[in-house]
């Protein structure tokens, strides 16, 4: 290699232009759960991350939990909070209404997104009698309610219903059209994956920024599952670097640390300044990656 090692861009800290995080956690459902949430928010707000986003259970069903802990989010730490919402079990004037309560409780971001149909996440979707059809549908709903910061989502292998990369692409291009500011991606563990997803989009003429998803591996038993639920596939050679290790919990938590190091560091490598973590409503990985990235609570 003829570029210094200390010359890539994860090693400079003072000439590179400063990362933009943002960190996602799901509403707790119980008193401990609650606990842990505000244990992790409390950890990562002196990170000044760009904003907090917290996930809209399937259906609805964390509506107004949701909307409890974006708010208290914002007010307890300063930082600023987006809202999921989906466009799932509920009309246009429900959803509407829900995205006007977030305007009232002062809640400018929202993640917008189609939700996945209640008899499963493979199931096709079913739009709601009187409800949105799509993301791209909601994000225009949106733009028509106020002024709001919207994200989408974006897929690095392709959502798992598209039938084409051309529709693929044309659906995040109709998304981002329709007023989206940028998207974040599902989570993915083979950076190539991300990379064609940026140049597929560049051609399409999409320019918003496509934020890498980045999922930290806390149990790679939990984190398969839900990989394999959303589409998201696990490399033989990220399965085999967990294997054997349940039963292990320090060494599975090292791996996890390397494993996410080696993905982030090698994004900034090739140049992206951008990272949504998900964090699963717990700190510790994320604070050690945003260390790595130079990014020290104050
Ligand atoms: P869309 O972009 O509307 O569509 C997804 C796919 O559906 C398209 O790729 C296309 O194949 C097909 N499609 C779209 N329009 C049409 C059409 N007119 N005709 C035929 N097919 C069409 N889910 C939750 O329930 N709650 C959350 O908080 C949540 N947060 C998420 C955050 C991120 C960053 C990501 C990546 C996903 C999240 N999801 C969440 C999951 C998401 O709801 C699912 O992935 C869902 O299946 C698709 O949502 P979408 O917004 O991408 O949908």
């Amino acid at each position: 290699m003829n570029v210094p090692s200390d010359h890539r861009p994860s090693r400079q800290i003072a000439e590179r232009a400063p990362f933009q995080l943002s960190f996602e956690f799901f509403p707790p459902k119980t008193d401990v759960m609650e606990e842990r949430f505000w244990e992790s928010v409390r950890k990562l707000a002196p990170l000044h991350p760009r904003f907090v986003s917290v996930t809209y259970g399937a259906g609805g069903s964390t509506r107004d939990r949701t909307l409890r802990m974006v708010s208290q989010v914002k007010t307890d730490t300063g930082v600023d909070a987006a809202a999921h919402l989906t466009c799932v079990g509920a009309t246009r004037e429900e959803v509407d209404a829900v995205v006007r309560g977030y305007q009232t409780a002062g809640i400018r971001r929202i993640v917008a997104l189609r939700g996945d149909s209640p008899a499963g996440v493979g199931m096709p979707f079913v739009q709601h009698p009187g409800g949105y059809t799509s993301a791209a549908d909601l994000v225009a709903g949106i733009r028509r309610i106020g002024d709001f910061d919207i994200s989408v989502a974006a897929y690095p292998e392709k959502h798992p219903q598209s039938p084409t990369w051309e529709f693929e692409i044309d659906n995040l291009k109709r998304k981002i059209d329709a007023g989206a500011t940028r998207a974040i991606t599902q989570m993915f563990f083979d950076n190539d994956d991300y990379f064609r997803l940026l140049e597929r989009a560049a051609a399409a003429g999409i320019t918003a920024p496509i934020v890498p998803g980045i999922q930290p591996i806390h149990s790679f038993k939990q984190i398969s599952g839900f990989a394999a639920k959303c589409g998201a596939s696990i490399p033989a050679w990220l399965a085999a670097r967990f294997d054997g290790l349940d039963e292990d919990p320090e060494t599975h938590a090292l791996v996890a640390s390397a494993v996410a190091a080696e993905q982030v560091l090698e994004l900034v490598d090739e140049g992206i300044t951008e990272f949504h973590f998900l964090t699963l409503n717990r700190s510790n990985l994320v604070l050690a990656l945003a260390r790595l990235l130079g990014v020290r609570p104050d």
